[in-house]
This record gives C-alpha cells, sequence and structure tokens, in this order.
C-alpha cells in the first residue's frame, strides 16, 4: 500500500491513477489528519508526500514519520514544487529517501517508487499490523513494542494477529480457539485465558489494550478508546 498526502486534487489523482495502473493500491489524502488517521489503520510501505500542505506542512510530517519506531524505516519521496529547494534540501537531510521535483511525469514517478522499494527490501513490505508502538511483521513473524523486541510463542503471535485485525470487537473464546489452534483443539478455552494473560505481560504497555469481555471474552481496543 502506498499513500500520497498531496493537496493538489489533480496532481494526487494523476498519481493514484499511475500507481494503481502498474498494480500497485494506493490511497491519496489531501491533509495530514486522515493521513496520520490511515496509519493507525495500516501502515503503508511507501509514502510520497507534498511539502506545501494546508495545516501541518510535509516537513513536519516526515519528521514525525521519521520520529516513531513503528514508521521510522518507511520509504518517503517528497514531492517538491519550484522554487522549495531549500525544503527539499531540508527534507533530505530529516531522512527522506528522495525527491521529486513538479511538474514531473508518471513514468518518472514510477521509476522511482520501483527503485526505491526494491531499495527498502522486503522488510518494508506489506504484512505488518500496527497499534501506535506495538508492530506485528506478519511476513517475518516478528513482534516490536516502541521498537523492542517481543518474543511471543507461535500461538501468542497468532492470537496477537487475530485481535489486531478484529480491533474494537469482542472476541469470544471460541473465536480466539479457532483462529490460533487451526484444527478443533481439546485444551478448552481456558487455555485462552492463559495465554491472553501471558500476551499482557509481554506487551507490557500495550497488554492494557486487551480488555476483558466479562462473560464472553476478550477486545483489543481501538486507538482512540
Ligand atoms: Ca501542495
Amino acid at each position: 500500500m502506498i499513500y500520497s498526502v498531496e493537496d493538489e486534487a489533480d496532481i494526487r489523482d494523476m498519481v493514484l491513477y499511475a500507481l494503481r495502473h502498474s498494480g500497485f493500491e494506493a490511497e491519496g489524502f489531501a491533509a495530514a489528519p486522515p493521513f496520520w488517521a490511515a496509519c493507525a489503520r495500516k501502515l503503508p510501505e511507501l509514502v510520497l508526500l507534498d511539502l506545501m500542505l494546508p495545516g501541518e506542512n510535509g516537513l513536519s510530517i516526515l519528521r514525525r514519520l521519521r520520529e516513531q519506531p513503528s514508521t521510522r524505516g518507511i520509504p518517503i519521496i517528497l514531492l517538491t514544487a519550484k522554487g522549495t529547494e531549500l525544503d527539499r534540501v531540508i527534507g533530505l537531510n530529516e531522512g527522506a529517501d528522495d525527491y521529486i521535483a513538479k511538474p514531473f511525469g508518471v513514468l518518472e514517478l514510477l521509476a522511482r517508487v520501483k527503485a526505491l522499494l526494491r531499495r527498502a527490501g522486503p522488510t518494508e513490505k506489506a504484512g505488518r499490523l500496527t497499534a501506535q508502538g506495538l508492530v506485528l511483521d506478519t511476513e517475518r513473524r516478528l513482534c516490536t513494542a516502541d521498537g523492542a523486541s517481543v518474543d511471543l510463542t507461535l500461538k501468542e503471535f497468532e492470537m496477537l494477529r487475530f485481535f489486531m485485525e478484529n480491533r474494537g470487537i469482542v472476541l469470544d473464546r471460541e473465536r480466539l480457539l479457532s483462529a490460533a489452534w487451526e484444527a478443533a483443539y481439546e485444551g478448552g478455552t481456558r487455555t485462552i485465558d492463559a495465554h491472553v494473560q501471558s500476551l499482557r505481560s509481554k506487551l507490557g504497555a500495550y497488554g492494557s489494550r486487551l480488555q476483558t469481555v466479562r462473560g464472553v471474552g476478550y477486545r483489543f481496543l481501538e486507538e482512540n478508546e
């Protein structure tokens, strides 16, 4: 998934059309707030970032992306208008990976995107679930909390994945059992309670997101709860 933050609708539409036509999934945002909301749901593989935006500008977005452990490694290409050379230099110093000067052609854009994704390698590809600083890399089967590695068992990992894919939803013990244990499992639903307890202690501050719903099961709290 590629996110484009661009307030000019014509450019945004052109970028999204070009990316989707080349087989990428892409979403566009006219300003920072909806972009941050989307990041909270799903982190992108790459961000195309316009510098001149209404409200929070591109440099501020760039800095915030680079500050947070969960977004630090996301490749970022700046889109800069003519006459903003200084911003471009600052942006590259602040950790942007590349820039494209406007006006640009779609072929140039696609070439830069593909080159950067190649450079970024498989670690930054899709398959990441995040909740603020909690990151689940479902391809490499790694979990990190605020950048620190969390050692989860296979079942704990599968349960956390199921929780994070269904955040906000109350999940009863039967559903959790079938999510983490593919075949029928005779261990009983109490096993779920033990695994949730273990997950809570391993996840540190994020453990409190696993809320007990008395008499039913558990739910993974959403960001704003
Ligand atoms: Ca702009």
